[in-house]
């Protein structure tokens, strides 16, 4: 094989809020190009044997991942392992409480929606689940049909964020947690789309530095929700901080408006990919 592999390691599938199968989204990946790719379901591994059979047959090459939901000074900021051995007690402990946080807050949602006058749509987001794992995703989607909003980027808006009348305070993994299970489980952590996150440049400073004390290895630099001077801010600080870089699309579906799977540019030529000391499969290299 000639030139650089393509890697995408950050996306989802319906076991958390995407809408393709592992089966799919492996297919969708290896038809776009893509070499290497990384599943990182929100709090969930239940995808990867699917995706891991797929992509032994199609050859391509999957990093078993997860999206870790955390609080961090209130703040929700999520955190990718890569590289995680998803049979480690102490990881799927941890994602088993998130998950059961996850089914206390639908309900919480949806009462707080009944008072705004929109009944039923605890019932309306887990009848959008396909693995029953209920993300604010599953109650965007309900809302949208339902007439409440044109779209889902404007129902997150009027309804389901701070101050909106469907918001919950999340009660997520402490990053300290996050960090430790991945770590604990053989992976890597990476800080997802730091860009995303709303706070100010001390704010940040201070989750970037904590990221590292705590043993996070590398940020995502190119994101599906970064811009492309987020990607050359992000280097940078990647740099600044000794980051490693890392590289993900965020897929969740055909129907989603971030990146297509594979479709990032590659990361600027100074970065050191998070992939740098990982073992390649031979049958990828070989010259064909
Ligand atoms: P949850 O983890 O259940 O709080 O849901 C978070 C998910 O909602 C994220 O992973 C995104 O997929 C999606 N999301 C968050 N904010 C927005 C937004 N403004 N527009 C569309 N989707 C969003
Ligand atoms: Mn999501
Ligand atoms: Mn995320
Ligand atoms: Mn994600």
């Amino acid at each position: 094989m000639n030139g650089p592999r393509i890697h995408d390691l950050h996306t989802h599938t319906h076991f958390s809020d995407g809408q393709l199968s592992p089966a799919d989204l492996v297919a969708r990946a290896a038809a776009r190009g893509v070499h290497v790719l990384a599943l990182t379901d929100h709090d969930v591994t239940d995808g990867l044997p699917e995706a891991r059979a797929a992509a032994d047959t199609l050859g391509l090459t999957l990093v078993n991942g997860v999206e870790i939901s955390v609080t961090w000074n209130t703040q929700s900021v999520h955190v990718v392992g890569l590289g995680i051995d998803p049979a480690h007690t102490g990881l799927q402990e941890g994602l088993a409480r998130l998950r059961d946080f996850r089914v206390w807050r639908a309900d919480e949602i949806g009462r707080r929606l009944d008072k705004a006058g929109i009944p039923d749509a605890t019932a309306g987001a887990r009848a959008r689940s396909r693995c029953g794992l209920v993300s604010r995703t599953h109650f965007a989607h309900f809302l949208v049909e339902a007439g409440h909003a044109p779209d889902v980027r404007s129902v997150f808006r009027k309804f389901l964020v701070h101050g909106k009348p469907g918001h919950v305070p999340g009660q997520w993994a402490a990053l300290e947690d996050a960090v430790g299970w991945i770590r604990d489980a053989g992976g890597q952590a990476v800080l997802a789309h730091p860009a995303r996150y709303k706070m100010t440049a001390t704010r940040l400073k201070k989750l970037l530095s904590e990221f590292r004390e705590l043993g996070g290895e590398a940020i995502e630099v190119a994101s599906g929700s970064h811009s492309r001077d987020d990607v050359f801010r992000f280097a940078e600080i990647a740099r600044r901080y000794g980051f490693m870089a890392s590289t993900g699309s965020d897929y969740h579906g055909p129907q989603n408006f971030y990146t297509d799977l594979g479709a990032l540019p590659p990361l600027p030529e100074d970065c050191i990919p998070v992939w740098r000391d990982w073992p390649v499969a031979t049958d990828v290299l070989a010259p064909t």
